[in-house]
């Protein structure tokens, strides 16, 4: 690079807080509300997981003003608010779709693009899916229940197990994403299989662990960091992150907690 180009790269470093990010080589995590996260990696793959991303937490209410390029969707279990907007996603991209193996079946029937939604990328709890030379996704167990119901109001039909992700990425960090579950004494093996840097955990209660619930899983698992997510997005869902705070706190006080805000990223 000739010194006035890379002269102009540098100031187009200083002046871009994104590319200044990437070029530290960070992985940047979204939420868009309630259980819908994107995480963008250092070389630019994008996973959105349970992309419900016209849920009421987030102001911006249309999906395709969000989201850019995707490349894989991931979607913990069959209920509407996390398979969300999964099927238009798929649609309008050229995303591969992680599921459990039925779960991929219905999104399929529902109109998410049969070949991207095979048995490549669908799996199963135990099972470790490469999405690219960079990221890796292995399903893992949550305890919850897992119906499909296409339009939402019908009866649900059968919709796998539901289940968890750990998304390892090359050179960065190893983030688990609990799905809905309650704490269970297994999630202890998921931290030390891969020790987890970021813990995407649901603490609303009432479908899920709550806040008391969710510290004595971060504890179990050993995450560095976790954020909380699956509440408040009707009032059902009690829990608060202060709440989380407090009862990290009092148990071990170990896991940051960060909260964020819908639209808000931070890079780890
Ligand atoms: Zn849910």
């Amino acid at each position: 690079m000739k010194p006035v180009a890379a002269l102009a790269a540098l100031s187009l470093l200083a002046a871009s807080p994104a590319l200044a990010q990437e070029a530290a080589g960070k992985t940047e995590i979204t939420w868009w509300g309630h259980a819908a996260f994107t995480v963008k990696t250092p070389k630019g793959f994008v996973l959105a997981i349970d992309p419900w991303l016209s849920n009421p937490s987030d102001p911006v209410k249309d999906p395709a003003k969000k989201l850019g390029k995707v490349d894989a969707v991931l979607v913990t279990h069959g209920h509407s608010d996390h398979t969300g907007d999964a099927v238009a996603i798929g649609q309008r991209t050229h995303a591969k779709l992680v599921a459990s193996y039925e779960l991929a079946q219905q999104l399929a029937a529902a109109g998410y693009p049969k070949e991207q939604a095979g048995m490549e990328t669908s799996g199963n709890m135990g099972g470790t899916i490469p999405l690219s030379d960079e990221v890796s996704v292995t399903i893992v167990p949550a305890v919850h229940s897992s119906g499909y119901s296409r339009d939402g109001k019908s009866a649900p039909v059968y919709g796998g197990n539901p289940v968890g992700f750990v998304v390892h990425v090359k050179d960065g960090p190893t983030i688990y994403h609990t799905g809905d579950t309650d704490l269970f004494g297994d999630m202890k093996l998921v931290g030390e299989r891969w020790p987890v840097d970021v813990m995407l955990a649901c603490i609303g209660g009432h479908f899920t662990m709550d806040p008391e619930g969710a510290a004595a899983a971060a504890a179990l698992v050993g995450a560095k960091v976790v954020i909380p997510m699956h509440y408040g997005t009707f009032p059902l869902l009690k829990g608060t992150p202060s709440e989380l705070e407090r009862a990290v706190t009092a148990r071990d006080g170990k896991a940051r907690v960060v909260v964020m805000k819908p639209g808000e990223t931070r890079a780890f």
